[in-house]
């Protein structure tokens, strides 16, 4: 057995556990781990400073989460958009494939809370079905291996989906989500980026949501997997109580590109249930990027986006910086808060954005708020 399987065996996995380590009621801990698995890393574990931190708020279970009327279980509707049950299939050039069901700790606030930690949900008898409907469908250029994390694989079973997309000459670049150099850094083998380098172009997407997690272990991870050729970018759910601060979010941000890690999308958490506790209001996101931009380096600012209820896709939010446009001129406001007017050009009239045809809001949504059926549209 490897030392990261060793590791993984070492994490905490039972209630009574738990309920000694952070002094919590057992039965509430019970309770809680009957509805939504729980895993944490003996290495992340050990990032918790006292109770209730960053750290502890994304990775202990809490009685919140049993909450009633909080959230919905499939908030993106991804069960409509999947042909076959490893392979989400909402744009038009790239796909998700789900090919490991479980994590090396399992967050709160996931959006997949209905199906990680459960092989019925996510089954590798699913991969070579997701295969197949790749390999038919020219149109995927990008796949998005995803789970779960994927980095959970063996090496070699994960070496057989690499190189079974690799074969396919209609894709041209392979992702992999994965948030174990966050919550276990050891599985960052050298056997492992010496495999995953052979795949290029291969990128890698991991999952830091606070300074704190980038330690020397994680940057060790980092490294490697940078070393390896590999372009690494970040996605970081905003979250109350853990990042949900302008001066957090900007050392997270800055202290990512220190171990060569550019970051790429901050989401709104989405409307999940059982994660009403770490939600923010959406102007905490924009107070976030207004005192990013601007304030450091470009390449420290992400975009924020919404992942839109009822499968729409990933919606970015901006600060309003235009304030008016019209055929002569744009007004807009700098990072300062200062305005600014650009000419617009002489010849001809500005080509008018075409309002897009609305829609409206696909299923869970319209479920959880009939009224809204007619306020949109
Ligand atoms: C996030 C996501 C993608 C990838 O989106 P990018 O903006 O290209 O990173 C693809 N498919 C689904 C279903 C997604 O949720
Ligand atoms: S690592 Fe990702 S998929 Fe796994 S529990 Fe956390 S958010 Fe969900």
């Amino acid at each position: 057995m490897d030392d990261w399987q060793q590791l993984l065996r070492g994490s905490l996995t039972k209630p009574e556990e738990i309920a000694k380590r952070f002094d919590l009621n057992v039965e509430e801990v019970k309770k809680v781990a009957e509805v939504f698995k729980f895993r944490i890393t003996p290495y992340y574990a050990n990032l918790i400073k006292e109770k209730g931190d960053p750290i502890y708020r994304q990775i202990v279970p809490d009685a919140q989460e049993l909450a009633e009327n909080s959230g919905i279980t499939d908030p993106l509707d991804e069960d409509h958009d999947s042909p076959v049950p490893s392979i989400v299939h909402r744009y038009p050039d790239r796909v998700l494939f789900l090919v490991s069901h479980s994590c090396a700790s399992y967050c709160r606030f996931c959006t997949r809370k209905r199906k990680v930690g459960n092989s019925d949900k996510i089954n590798p008898r699913h991969i070579n079905a997701g295969l197949d409907y790749i390999r038919q469908h020219s149109e995927i250029r990008d796949v998005i291996v995803s789970g779960g994390d994927p980095l959970m694989l063996a090496d070699s079973k994960l070496e057989y989906i690499l190189s079974s997309l690799r074969s396919i000459k209609h894709i041209e670049i392979i992702r992999i989500g994965s948030r174990v150099p966050c919550f276990l850094p050891q599985r960052v083998t050298t056997a492992l980026v010496n495999m995953l380098k052979k795949y290029h172009p291969l990128f890698i997407n991991v999952h830091f949501n606070h300074p704190d997690e980038i330690t020397e272990e994680s940057a060790r991870a980092l490294n490697l997997l940078a070393d390896a050729g590999i372009p690494l970018g970040n996605q970081t759910v905003l979250l109350k109580g853990v990042n949900d601060n302008p001066e957090t979010m900007k050392r997270l941000m800055q202290k990512l590109l220190t171990v060569r890690v550019r970051p790429y999308y901050i989401y709104q958490a989405d409307y999940v249930k059982g994660t009403e506790y770490l939600r923010t209001p959406v102007q905490k996101g924009l107070e976030i990027m207004q005192a990013l931009r601007g304030w450091t380096s470009g390449l420290a600012v992400p975009a924020f986006v919404i992942d839109a209820p009822g499968g729409g896709g990933k919606i970015p939010l901006l600060p309003a910086y235009v304030q008016s446009i019209d055929d002569e001129k744009v007004v807009m406001r700098n990072y300062q808060g200062e305005l600014f007017v650009y000419p617009q050009t002489s010849s001809g009239k500005a080509a008018k954005i075409p309002a897009a045809a609305c829609k409206g809001p696909r299923s869970p949504v319209r479920e959880a708020f009939p009224e809204l059926e007619e306020i949109i549209c």
